[in-house]
């Protein structure tokens, strides 16, 4: 399902919107970077799209444009924060079994650490 309207119970929507405090530490009009509220990780920030698109399962031709923007934004933080070299992860969780608990896309940028494979 996609919007660019609030969903009234989504947290992130409410955060883009600034309904919910959140800091956000970039925003270009397409997608915001927020700092996870738990992190897993030394560096671990959220890349959310604007638009509100419950799971990555949900993109579509018109949305997929945002995937790659989203890995454009991690790289240009890696590089800001000067860990691209060492590396960093991705990750988008979809649905139960891939772990998801908002359901409006983002990806976790992880980053400060070794990162363990397979994931848990
Ligand atoms: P996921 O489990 O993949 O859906 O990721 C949701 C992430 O949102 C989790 O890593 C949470 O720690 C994070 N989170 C939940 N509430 C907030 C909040 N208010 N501000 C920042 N991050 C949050
Ligand atoms: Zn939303």
């Amino acid at each position: 399902m996609t919007s660019v309207l609030a969903v009234s119970d989504c947290l992130f929507c409410k955060i883009r919107d600034g309904e919910v405090p959140a800091e956000k530490l970039c925003d270009d009009g397409r997608l915001f970077v927020i700092s996870d509220i738990n992190p897993a990780a030394p560096t671990h920030v959220l890349i959310i799209p604007h638009q509100h698109i419950e799971t990555i399962a949900d993109l579509d031709q018109a949305s997929a444009n945002l995937v790659g923007e989203a890995y454009l934004t991690a790289a240009r933080i890696a590089r800001e924060q000067g860990f691209a070299g060492d590396g960093y992860r991705v990750v988008a969780n979809c649905n139960r079994d891939g772990g998801q608990t908002v359901f409006h896309v983002h990806f976790h940028l992880l980053a400060g650490r070794g990162m363990g494979w397979p994931p848990g």
